[in-house]
């Protein structure tokens, strides 16, 4: 599941979100199992002043599996054994967690197709493959490259930052003009014709570079329209995390002719940088007034990020029916690897404390005086087992428990005599993470008919769920998202095949509601079908503290409840594929270049 943003739909603008990739948090010490809690307890001196039921239970949870898992045949059966073997494989250290764009989830994806093509499935991608190649790219800054004004170099971080890397327009030989105060609704404004062409150097107003930004992406953009770019001296107004996710490289996908036309430049720079663009007085400026010349500007490179969707077809038995699909999918893809190793006990203890405070996952908003009250003492910890030190995102959730679930799946309906009336189709998606772009990709370039899916039912993060992960949770647990946004019916089906189950679920739908600010509908790759009017059904077992974190480890994964959810996504597959019609779509269909909304 991606992060929460305000909306995956809205494409990168000038300004992005000023929100750090990953909330700042101290290093923070740990507990590592929970039967030695009993042990760490007494020293958690915050910790316990604020114990909850939550961290009660959290305390209750069952050990951890072992590290290590010998690898076993798999079976045509959908078994828990089965499942463990994958996951093991799948979300090890050897996969260097799975990023898109990187070699490691091109191998995870080597694996998918050896699975589908082993259990005798029909490649569906690119020319008779299993596999649908992305274009996806990497954008990064060239942080050795200084901007030069005035015959003075600007240095990239400290005096610089560009912002909206993506073909931003270049600004070498352009002057800057001064635009006036951020967000002053009494200043004078620039005319169109003073911004055409120019770099716009704003002054900030009073208030945070929160606002400064908040205003700006507000849509008081005076001329930008005509404008090279923009300059705000709000660099030193930045979190630094937000200042490292901006040295980061960014991989997206290039979407035609994006890549043709180069946005305004957004730069952010340091107040000691502003004389070098602007050698007069700003305090006596007017509005108009002309700055400096950039010499050079700053510099990006480009570079293609291989991805590839994994993609295969169970041909239905019905010749009348077999041209049309139940779509199953799961993402292959995760985060990849960290820039700073973290102690995992550690961490694990503190994110479960936050949990504890009510957090559904570790970048939920937390009242910062309980955040700060949560002691650990690591050295507690550390007396039963040395750190272990730990920068790979494993993602055995997220969303390897997707992804052995649509192996297990795959090779269970492959190994029946009698296939379901309609097709199958399996589809791995790439690059969820970064933004759904695989299913994005997928569904705008479907390599079956777009209108012969009759439904997409997507699993992601279906192996925790129990009573220490989230509110509610137990082995009967399964939060279903957009099951009746479409098609009431499909809605009804799920209930439907829930009842004739040996051990029904208990459905949780709390996190379905309209304008829940989880924003679960539009967070994981069932939306790019639902916003074509396909009916889709989101499976999950919900967040958790190890969400996103290099504790998502196989090792805490609940099998019989992975399981469980498995089969029971097979059965709704097989029930919406025996019908004699396409399940009835009777709400309207959103706008499919529309933003998502909940
Ligand atoms: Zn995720």
């Amino acid at each position: 599941m991606t992060r929460l943003r305000p909306s995956h739909r809205i494409a990168p603008r000038a300004l992005p979100a000023l929100r750090p990739h990953r909330p700042h948090r101290p290093h923070r010490p740990h507990r590592p199992f929970h039967h030695l809690s009993l042990a760490v307890s007494a020293s958690l001196c915050g910790l316990a002043a604020l114990a909850t039921p939550q961290a009660a239970r959290a305390q209750q949870a069952a050990d951890p599996l072992p590290l290590h898992h010998a690898p076993t045949a798999t079976h045509a059966a959908i078994t828990p054994g089965d499942l463990e073997t994958r996951l093991y494989l799948y979300a090890d250290d050897s996969m260097a967690g799975r990023r898109a764009g990187t070699p490691s989830d091109l191998e995870a994806t080597a694996y998918i197709a050896a699975e589908f093509k082993r259990v005798g499935l029909v490649p569906a991608g690119d020319s008779g493959t299993f596999f649908q190649n992305i274009p996806l790219v990497t954008y990064a800054s060239d942080t050795t490259a200084a901007l030069t004004v005035g015959g003075r170099a600007l240095h990239f971080g400290t005096d610089y930052v560009p912002l909206g890397r993506r073909s931003p327009r270049s600004i070498d030989g352009v002057q800057v003009v001064y635009g006036g105060r951020l967000c002053d609704s009494a200043a004078a404004r620039l005319s169109e014709g003073q911004a055409a062409g120019k770099m716009v150097l704003y002054t900030l107003g009073p208030g945070g570079a929160a606002e400064q930004m908040a205003c700006m992406r507000a849509g008081d953009r005076g001329a930008l329209p005509k404008s090279t770019g923009i300059i705000i001296p709000g660099l030193q107004l930045l979190p630094p995390p937000f200042l490292a996710s901006v040295r980061r490289p960014q991989t997206v996908l290039e979407r035609p002719g994006e890549e043709t036309t180069p946005g305004p430049m957004v730069l952010l720079v340091s107040p000691e940088a502003v004389p070098a663009l602007f050698p007069g007085s700003l305090d006596s400026a007017q509005v108009g007034a002309p700055g400096a010349t950039i010499e050079q500007g700053p510099r990006f490179t480009r570079t293609p990020a291989p991805a590839r969707n994994v993609i295969a077809i169970l041909p239905g038995s019905d010749p009348r029916l077999k041209g049309e699909y139940v779509a199953l999918g799961a993402h292959n893809d995760h985060i990849g690897v960290n820039p700073i190793a973290v102690d995992h006990d550690s961490i694990r203890a503190y994110n479960e404390a936050l949990h504890a405070l009510g957090a559904v996952d570790p970048f939920s908003e937390v009242d910062p005086a309980r955040r700060a009250a949560i002691h650990i003492n690591v050295d507690s910890l550390h007396h039963i087992r040395p750190a272990r030190r730990d920068s790979i995102n494993n993602g055995a959730d997220d969303d390897g428990s997707g992804t052995v679930a649509l192996l297990e799946i795959a090779e269970n309906l492959a190994a029946t005599k009698h296939h379901p009336r309609r097709s199958i189709l399996f589809v791995s998606h790439t690059g969820e993470e970064l933004g759904l772009f695989g299913s994005e990709y997928f569904t705008d370039h479907p390599t079956v008919p777009r209108d012969s899916i009759v439904a997409q039912l997507n699993m992601d993060m279906i192996g925790r769920g129990d009573s220490a992960d989230i509110a509610g949770g137990g082995p009967a647990y399964l939060q279903l998202v957009g099951s009746r946004r479409l098609s009431t019916e499909l809605g009804d089906i799920v209930e439907a095949v829930n009842k004739t189950e040996a051990q029904p679920f208990r459905f949780d739908y709390q996190y379905d509601a309209n304008g829940h600010p989880e924003n679960i509908y539009c967070r994981s790759d069932h939306y790019e079908y639902a916003r074509f009017g396909i009916p889709i059904v989101f499976f999950t077992t919900g967040q958790h503290f190890d969400y996103h974190q290099v504790t998502d480890e196989p090792e805490y994964i609940d099998y019989q409840h992975l399981a469980h959810v498995t089969s029971f996504v097979r059965d709704v597959a097989l029930r919406v594929a025996n019908l004699d019609h396409r399940p009835l779509v009777d709400h309207p269909k959103p706008d499919p270049h529309g933003v998502c909304r909940q």
